[in-house]
This record gives C-alpha cells, sequence and structure tokens, in this order.
C-alpha cells in the first residue's frame, strides 16, 4: 500500500465520514449519502414522462425544451439535509457528489443529449462572497465531470441581491426575481441549447427570470435541471 493510501486509510478510521442523510459512517467507496439512502432516494423520474409535472410549471412562462428535478424533499425528510449540508453548512462537495449522480443516472435516458453549456443558476456576488461559492455551480460542476459538457458561470450575473423566496407569497415570488439577471454574451449562445442548473425548484420563478435574460439571443433553446423539488 502506497504512504498516501496508507495515510487516507488512517484518516478515514480516525475520522469517519458520515452519510449526509443517516449520519451513519460510509464506506471508502461511498462519497457522501450511503448505499441505503440512496436506493430510498425519493427519485422523481420525471424526465421520463413527456409534459411531467416541473415541464407544466413553466407552461405560459418560457418556453423549453425539457425539465426535471431529480428527487423530492419534503419538510422533515431526513433527505433535506442533503440541500441544508449543500447550502448554508460549507459543503462543496455534496453538490459535486450530487451532481455526478444525477447526471449519470439521466445521461443513460438521454436528457443531456444535445446540451452545448450548463449554466448555474447565478448568485449575487456579495451573498456568493458571504457563503464562498455557488451550490448550483457545485451541482454543474458534477454534471460537467461525467457528461464533458462545459459549465459557463460569468455570462449571465444576477443584479440585485433578493431576499430569501422562502418566506414569501406565490405572487411576490414572481415580482421579486423579475428582471434580476443581466447576459452579457449574445453571440456565446446563438443556436445553443443551454441547460439552467438550480438546487432546488419552488416556483420556478427564478428560472424563468434567468431565461428571461436569454430572449435576445438567436435561436437560443432551454432546459431546466434542478436537483430537488418540494413534493
Ligand atoms: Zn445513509
Amino acid at each position: 500500500m502506497a504512504l498516501k493510501d496508507w495515510f487516507a486509510a488512517c484518516v478515514h478510521l480516525l475520522f469517519p465520514k458520515v452519510c449526509v442523510v443517516c449520519s451513519l459512517p460510509l464506506s471508502a467507496q461511498e462519497e457522501c449519502v450511503c448505499h441505503r439512502c440512496n436506493i430510498d432516494l425519493p427519485r422523481t423520474n420525471l424526465h421520463l414522462k413527456p409534459d411531467n409535472a416541473v415541464e407544466r410549471m413553466f407552461w405560459g412562462k418560457t418556453e423549453l425544451q425539457r425539465a426535471t428535478s431529480y428527487f423530492y424533499y419534503q419538510r422533515g425528510s431526513d433527505y433535506r439535509e442533503i440541500l441544508h449540508q449543500l447550502k448554508y453548512r460549507g459543503r462543496k462537495e455534496v453538490g459535486v457528489s450530487m451532481g455526478k449522480q444525477m447526471a449519470a443516472e439521466l445521461q443513460k435516458d438521454g436528457f443531456f443529449d444535445d446540451i452545448d453549456y450548463l449554466i448555474p443558476i447565478p448568485l449575487h456576488r456579495k451573498k456568493q462572497r458571504i457563503r464562498g461559492y455557488n451550490q448550483s455551480a457545485c451541482l454543474a460542476d458534477g454534471i460537467s465531470r461525467v457528461t464533458g459538457i462545459p459549465v459557463i458561470e460569468k455570462a449571465i450575473t444576477r443584479q440585485r441581491h433578493t431576499e430569501t423566496q422562502t418566506r414569501k407569497s406565490a405572487f411576490d415570488r414572481w415580482t421579486n426575481v423579475e428582471g434580476i439577471f443581466k447576459l452579457h454574451s449574445t453571440e456565446l449562445f446563438a443556436n445553443k441549447h443551454i441547460l439552467l442548473i438550480d438546487d432546488v425548484l419552488t416556483t420556478g420563478a427564478t428560472c424563468v427570470a434567468c431565461a428571461d435574460a436569454l430572449v435576445e439571443v438567436d435561436n437560443v433553446r432551454l432546459s431546466v435541471l434542478t436537483l430537488a423539488m418540494a413534493e
């Protein structure tokens, strides 16, 4: 055993990593979620259904090629911890790991066919400075590692720092994000198919606002993928 591997094994023994969902120790092969929790993950499998519930949320608001969320979360569900650790506990690696996992599963069903770029929904620079990273960019990074599709981060920026969406009514969520994204390069995206990546889908308002920033691009096609959606 190489010294490096021996050292890694010792660290693992002294400080075992635990499953984000059930808190039981992970084996060396498991990244963030243990095998058992992974089997029970409430996958939506909506990418297999045409005109699915996620796509319907965008009807009449923005035209999409396809849209899906990877898993359902509920208030009080242990699986919500995946989102919590990624967003509020600095666990960037949870995003990369979940990005890789959902990409590997959805790729088999052709979800990434003809996608040219991945765009993580941008955070306002102040918010990103406080958090230290953009959780959606971590997901996009993981997806890119599996699919090879490039991630474009700086082409769209968030102009306003909006208050947290969770305490707002549905109507306020829509007006709150209207016009908050700005596109800096139209040529890059002409005739391209872009996949917008976000961590959680609630009303879809943020994705629609981001899609609105791309309307002036010639013949651009858009799709949406989020890690989770409320059940
Ligand atoms: Zn577990």
